[in-house]
């Protein structure tokens, strides 16, 4: 059999057109498995055809309808007419992009300002925006060279490069960036996750590793994540703001930022607040540092040779963990220096004995100066965890695999600039949360 597909448009003037735009051939004596309806490459053709006679048609019909003058009801001439070449998901076509003259009826002023292009500014980057889109959340997924390859792979587009892709995930990134929050729920207080990821930095840049900024904000009802390379954006804290406005934050309410103890990340949250926040130690990184006195101290305990009284170390590294988690942090430090002290006046006469004191000391030093560095971020986290607060900034540690490790992490073999890392995180976070709505079903 022969399969032939028309289109037909019929314009909003009553006058239809109807064309051929592909035709199949079908043999009776070779119907097999492999030779059933319509193949990929098949389908891409009839795809292309098709979006150029519907791209072709809306384009004519809506630029007949912009010649007529809104004043006089007369059509305006044609000053010339250059085309355009229009990137599209179903094929790279060359469009008719006339620029028309102005009315004669229009003031003298208006009417010698030379000619106007009546579809201007309609397509940034040549590229329908659905196309735009896929490059940025399949770049944000997979390597761009992978991207461009899946692309191709499926639609009829134009040919697909890594530089293509990089550059639209860019130019899409600069745009999230920019792009007008719309405040969602007002007036309510936020909590910031934030972490940080170490990629792979390019050797131009004179260092090993890039730090990129991952994080979550959330409200009561909603969560946003974010992602930037501080180096990179041109204002990290305003980036930030925008991410907070976007969440809901009116600029008063109060802002809590959770993370461990590296202190660039809550100074960012506060010149995005431009004010004060109230910053928690994230309890998962104290409760480690506890887990490791507790192992060290079961460490002595089972040292051959231990003489000493098995209360005085037992019942400290025990209770050590409640008043930290009660938020008495004087009570804590004290035991640490008394365990200190205890380990110290042990008698240790065999090796194994004095490697274990040893190894219990710098634990309990470790904690002391980690508590110590962020003695107003500690908190009754009892307290806050029975009220149903967050603790814990592991929601962010998500984030730190989701937007940096999966796409950017050291297994990936790559290296980046900071800007190029920059524009994947935000792109990324911005594909995790849904936000950049290649499917209008997902949006
Ligand atoms: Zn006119």
């Amino acid at each position: 059999m022969d399969v032939s597909i028309f289109v037909e448009t019929t314009f909003d003037d009553g006058e239809t057109k109807r064309r051929n735009i592909g035709r199949l051939r079908r043999a009776p004596d070779e119907l097999d498995s492999e030779n059933l309806g319509l193949f990929l490459d098949d389908a891409k053709s009839l795809l292309r055809g098709l979006q150029e006679a519907i791209v072709q048609d809306q384009v004519g019909e809506a630029i007949e309808a912009r010649r007529k003058c809104v004043s006089c009801a007369k059509q305006r001439a044609i000053h010339d007419d250059r085309g355009r070449i229009l990137d599209t998901l179903f094929g790279r076509i060359q469009v008719k992009w006339p620029r028309l003259r102005r009315c004669m009826c229009q003031p003298v002023g208006i009417a010698k300002s030379g000619p106007q292009s009546p579809l201007a500014g309609l397509f940034s980057d040549r590229a329908t925006p659905e196309l735009r889109r896929l490059q940025a959340e399949l770049g944000a997924r997979h390597s761009f060279r992978e991207a461009a390859r899946l692309i191709e792979l499926f639609l009829p587009c134009s040919g697909q490069s890594n530089t293509t892709v990089r550059n639209r995930l860019g130019r899409v990134a600069d745009e999230l960036g920019q792009g007008d929050a719309g405040t969602i729920a007002p007036r309510s207080s936020l909590t910031v996750f934030l972490d940080g990821a170490h990629i792979r930095c390019r050797p131009e840049y004179q260092k090993r590793h890039l730090d990129v900024v991952v994080g979550k904000v959330e409200s009561a009802n909603l969560s946003r994540r974010f992602g930037l390379v501080q180096q990179a954006a041109n204002s990290p804290a305003k980036h930030l703001r925008h991410d907070l406005i976007a969440q809901g934050w009116d600029g008063q309410s109060k802002v809590t930022v959770i993370s461990d103890g590296e202190p660039s990340l809550p100074n960012l949250v506060r010149r995005a607040v431009r004010g004060p926040v109230t910053h928690i130690l994230d309890w998962w990184h104290i409760s480690m540092r506890v887990k490791h006195i507790e192992n060290a101290v079961r460490g002595l305990l089972q040292s051959r040779g231990f003489s000493g009284l098995l209360l005085l170390f037992e019942r400290p590294a025990d209770s050590l963990r409640w008043y930290l988690w009660h938020g008495k942090a004087m009570t804590a430090a004290t035991i640490l220096k008394v365990l200190q002290i205890d380990c110290d006046r042990l008698h240790t006469e065999t090796r194994e004995l004095r490697e274990a004191a040893k190894r219990v000391r710098a634990r309990c030093q470790d904690l002391y100066s980690y508590l110590a560095n962020h003695f107003d971020a500690l908190v009754d986290y009892g307290h806050r965890h029975r009220n149903g607060l967050a603790v814990s900034s592991s929601r962010a540690e998500g984030c730190v695999d989701d937007i940096g490790n999966t796409r950017m992490g050291k297994r990936r073999r790559m290296r980046w600039s900071p800007r190029g890392a920059h524009r994947v995180a935000v792109t990324r976070a911005a594909v995790l949360d849904g936000r950049l709505g290649v499917s209008k079903q997902a949006a």
